[in-house]
């Protein structure tokens, strides 16, 4: 009985090692059941059904200011990692970014490097180092695999912890819904199960270390946000929804921007 009762939190231990990753650059553990090819894999399937159903940009000039921004942002990204013998957590990806036309203020990046961008969001952002501090959240949230690690969260929750690819197999439907309220895409606002206050400050932190790297001036995240403040109104999902409060958001990235300075212009 005694060797059971050493024995149990034992395997229980192994258990969270085995099934935990670490965030680059916060170091924090994360629950992880999946593996991110499989996980891209869904992934790229939903996105490119996302884009068939919606309608690209027509505006060239905006629509290049993405795709500028995000190469811009991926590529100093990618340029740390390969210094820091991290390749390897990047591996997979499949970088794309799309503006498409929506009076929504929203922006959004799934698993592998997937983005979205919101025509609705260009009037807040105002510029292009502005469109960085939205770009460099979203590409945090998939550089920091917070997609899986929510997906992980939503298998244990509803499939008892069920393989990625058999929870596919056995419930596809299932499986797929659990992604896509995963990213806020589920028919039903209602069961949106959002990014949780860590990964949201997660993101911000991570978001400013890479605009930073990639030459836009983190310091321009305070004045974004006070203007997303100052618009106010109902909050749509991912880029707004349980985000902290402004006034708790723009009072960390204050605490933060030394550090994402550092990384500035080196
Ligand atoms: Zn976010």
């Amino acid at each position: 009985m005694k060797a059971l009762k050493i024995f149990i939190p034992f395997i229980l231990l192994s258990l969270m090692v085995y099934h935990c990753s670490t965030v680059p650059i916060t170091g924090r553990s994360q629950l992880k059941l999946i593996s991110s090819s499989e996980l891209n894999a869904l992934s790229f399937q939903q996105y490119d059904e996302f884009l068939s159903q919606h309608k690209l940009s027509a505006d060239a000039q905006s629509t290049n200011m993405v795709k500028r921004v995000g190469l811009n942002i991926k590529n100093a990204v990618e340029t740390y990692f390969a210094q820091h013998n991290l390749s390897k957590d990047l591996k997979g990806y499949a970088w794309e970014f799309n503006l498409i036309e929506s009076n929504e203020v929203n922006a959004w990046c799934m698993p592998g490097g997937k983005v979205v961008v919101y025509t609705g969001i260009l009037p807040v952002t105002q510029d292009e180092t502005g469109l960085a501090v939205v770009m460099g959240h979203e590409i945090a949230h998939a550089v920091a695999q917070h997609g899986g690690e929510r997906m992980s969260q939503g298998l244990l929750q509803q499939l008892g912890g069920a393989a990625l690819s058999v929870a596919l197999q056995n419930e596809p439907q299932k499986t797929q819904n659990i992604f896509m309220t995963a990213y806020g895409l589920g028919s039903t606002i209602g069961v949106v199960l959002p990014f949780s206050r860590t990964q949201e400050s997660e993101a911000d932190r991570l978001g400013l270390i890479f605009m930073a790297m990639a030459g836009y001036n983190p310091n321009s995240a305070v004045d974004f946000w006070q203007r997303m403040a100052a618009k106010g109104g109902d909050s749509p999902p991912e880029f707004l929804s349980t985000h902290p409060s402004y006034e708790t958001r723009i009072n960390d990235i204050k605490k933060w921007l030394p550090d994402a300075m550092k990384y500035y212009n080196k």
